[in-house]
C-alpha cells in the first residue's frame, strides 16, 4: 500500500527539468540564466513586431513555446489573469487532492486584447510581471525539492492560518522604519508566538519554516529579475554616460505605470530605492533595492536559524524517547 509520503515526491517529468544536479546555489544560477535567455527571446519578439510597425506584444502561445523550449518538455499554460489586486501569478498543477503528483504549471498574466490582430497578448510594459512569474517557474523546475516542500505544507490542517502569517510578516514590505536589527528582534518572536498559539508540533514547524524559506527566496529572485529586465533597456541606453561617470537620471516617475500595484509600497519608498540605482552600477543596485524594502535577506537568515533550532529540538526529543524505551 502506498502512503501519502510516497506521493509527496512524485513530480512528473513535465514539471521538472531532467538532469539538473548540484547545490542550491548552482540551481539558482541555472534558473537565473534561463530567465535571462527567456528575456532575450521575448525581446526579439517585441523587436520584430516593432519592425513591422506593430505595437510590441507577445502572445501566450509564443510565451509557452519559449518556456517549453528552455525548460525542456515542461508543461506550461499561460492565460489571462482575472484576479484583482495582483498583476500575475503561477500555480503548480497537480492531479487529485491527496495523491499530489505535480505535472505542470499555470501562469496568469495581464494579457490584453489586440483587436486588429484578433488575439490576446502581453504588452512590452508588462515585462516586469512576465519575468517575475517566469523566474518563479524556473525556480520550480530546477528545484523539485521546492515542490515537495510545498506539498508537505499544503496537507497541514493549519495551512491557511500559517499562510496569513507568511503574507503579513514575510512576503510583504516592512514598515518604513525597519532595519535588519529590528526584524531580527521581532520576527522570531512573532513566528514562535503563532506556532505556540496554534499548538504546532515541532516537526510541523520545520515543514512550515522550510516552505516559508523556499517561497521567500523565490519571491526575492522573482522581484529582482522583474525589475532588472524592466530597467535593463533604460540602463543600456545610458551605458556610455554611466561609464564616463556622468549622472544619469532613470526617472522614477516614468516607472509609475508598472508600480501602480502594491508591489513596491509607498511612493517615497519607491523613490528611495530607485534613487539608489540611478548612477551606479545597475546590477549591483537592483540586487539591493529589494533588501531595503522587503529585507528578504534578513528574513531568510532568521528562518534558517529557526529551522536549525527546531531540528536540534526534534533530535533531542527523539533521543530522549529512545533512552526512555531502553530503561
Ligand atoms: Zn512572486
Amino acid at each position: 500500500m502506498y502512503t501519502s509520503e510516497v506521493y509527496f515526491n512524485r513530480i512528473e517529468a513535465t514539471a521538472k527539468m531532467l538532469g539538473v544536479t548540484g547545490s542550491v546555489e548552482k540551481r539558482n544560477k541555472l534558473a537565473s540564466h534561463l530567465n535571462k535567455k527567456f528575456y532575450l527571446l521575448t525581446r526579439d519578439v517585441f523587436d520584430k513586431r516593432v519592425k513591422t510597425s506593430l505595437e510590441p506584444y507577445i502572445t501566450p502561445q509564443e510565451i509557452e513555446n519559449r518556456l517549453t523550449r528552455l525548460a525542456d518538455g515542461v508543461l506550461v499554460d499561460v492565460s489571462k489573469n482575472t484576479s484583482k489586486g495582483v498583476n500575475g501569478s503561477i500555480y503548480v498543477n497537480m492531479n487529485d487532492f491527496g495523491t499530489y503528483r505535480a505535472w505542470g504549471y499555470d501562469i496568469k498574466l495581464p494579457l490584453e486584447r489586440f483587436e486588429v490582430q484578433k488575439c490576446f497578448g502581453l504588452k512590452k510594459e508588462s515585462i516586469e510581471t512576465l519575468c517575475h512569474e517566469t523566474r518563479h517557474l524556473f525556480d520550480f523546475v530546477t528545484q523539485p525539492k521546492r515542490i515537495s516542500s510545498m506539498h508537505k505544507f499544503e496537507v497541514l490542517e493549519g495551512r491557511l492560518s500559517h499562510w496569513k502569517v507568511y503574507k503579513k510578516n514575510l512576503y510583504g514590505e516592512t514598515p518604513a522604519d525597519s532595519t535588519k536589527e529590528k526584524i531580527a528582534l521581532t520576527l522570531r518572536d512573532t513566528l514562535n508566538n503563532h506556532f505556540d498559539k496554534m499548538k504546532t508540533p515541532l516537526s510541523e514547524r520545520i515543514t512550515i519554516l522550510q516552505e516559508f524559506r523556499y517561497s521567500l527566496q523565490s519571491e526575492s529572485n522573482a522581484k529582482k529579475d522583474g525589475l532588472f529586465y524592466l530597467l535593463k533597456p533604460r540602463f543600456e541606453a545610458a551605458k556610455n554616460k554611466i561609464k564616463k561617470g556622468e549622472e544619469v537620471e532613470i526617472h522614477p516617475g516614468s516607472l509609475d505605470l508598472s508600480y501602480k500595484s502594491a508591489n513596491y509600497g509607498t511612493k517615497t519608498q519607491k523613490m528611495k530605492a530607485l534613487n539608489k540605482c540611478e548612477k551606479i552600477t545597475y546590477d549591483y543596485n537592483i540586487k539591493n533595492i529589494h533588501d531595503e524594502i522587503f529585507f528578504f535577506g534578513a528574513k531568510i537568515k532568521i528562518l534558517e536559524e529557526m529551522i536549525y533550532e527546531n531540528i536540534v529540538k526534534v533530535r533531542a526529543e527523539l533521543k530522549a524517547s529512545a533512552e526512555l524505551k531502553l530503561t
